[in-house]
């Protein structure tokens, strides 16, 4: 039987919605709306220093006044550490996990890490996944077929950090199988994380969904556009040239005399087309 259609948007409470992880935002929602399904939001705040006060909320308001509403309440990962706990204490206990001690300074050298703290056992906090599988295939819905050489490139990563704090890898994936997503849209600059994630679930058995990465947002000279960006166009536009902007660069085509919010979201529905997203979005279009 097939599983009902579950995406999600899932931003960090970093900033403000910006241009970018709008792209994303809307192609996780017509993914979703076509497809019949559900959309949900999360917010992915298990990273404190990293916080801005009141992003998450004007995040969620944004998407509202942009017509793109959650078929369930908001989840925010701060409020599962208990879960993410479960997960890695399964894996330690299995075996599939291990402590780490190694500090910083002496992984400095090593790219990918050496395994010292394989055998060891400590009580400082940093849990790494053992990494058994040298080579894993990623499919993707819109990007070319990879391979990763996941033992060599990658090696045991890190699942919960020394300062005691989920790694996000480890609570994505654990949100995503109790969610129910059935596919993943985000942008490529989440593309490497794939691997580690398929692995992951693998590792605690949890069901994979699929993935679909869009190209980065760039500006005229390939440059990627950051929330960094002051600039940002999205400052500047209402909500159904903002909407139209994006679809422009999504490379959908809305009719120029849809002058309506709701009929422009109801044409995007209708047409939508994930092949026509081009292989490099750029904000050439901005007038
Ligand atoms: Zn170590």
């Amino acid at each position: 039987m097939h599983k009902p259609y579950r995406g999600r948007f899932a931003p960090s409470p970093t900033g403000d919605l910006h241009l970018g992880s709008l792209l994303s935002a809307v192609a996780s929602y017509l993914q979703a709306r076509q497809h019949k399904g559900q959309w949900l939001i999360r917010i992915e705040d298990i990273d404190p220093p990293r916080e801005i006060h009141g992003s998450a909320a004007g995040i969620v308001k944004d998407l509202q006044a942009l017509g793109m509403q959650a078929d369930e309440a908001v989840s925010y990962q701060s409020h599962n550490t208990a879960t993410y706990l479960q997960a890695v204490t399964s894996l330690l206990t299995s075996g599939k996990a291990f402590r780490c001690s190694c500090s910083r300074k002496q992984l400095k050298n090593h790219p990918v890490y050496p395994g010292s703290c394989r055998k060891l056992q400590t009580d400082t906090c940093a849990v790494r996944l053992r990494v058994a599988t040298p080579q894993l295939t990623v499919i993707d819905q819109l990007q070319k077929t990879r391979e990763y050489a996941l033992a060599k490139d990658i090696g045991d990563f890190i699942i919960w950090r020394a300062d005691d704090l989920p790694a996000y890898q480890l609570a994505v994936v654990v949100d995503d199988a109790a969610m129910s997503i059935t596919e993943v849209v985000r942008g490529c600059d989440l593309q490497d994380s794939t691997p580690r994630q398929l692995y992951l679930q693998e590792c605690l058995g949890l069901p994979q969904p699929d993935y679909l990465h869009i190209p980065l947002l760039t500006d005229k000279n390939g440059r990627k556009l950051s929330k960094r960006d002051n600039d940002d166009p999205l400052n500047q536009l209402q909500p159904l040239a903002a909407i139209r902007l994006a679809l422009q660069l999504l490379g959908q085509h809305p009719p120029s005399e849809i002058s309506d919010l709701n009929r422009l979201w109801g044409w995007a529905i209708a047409h939508w087309r994930v092949n026509n997203i081009p292989s490099r979005l750029a904000t050439d279009y901005i007038p």
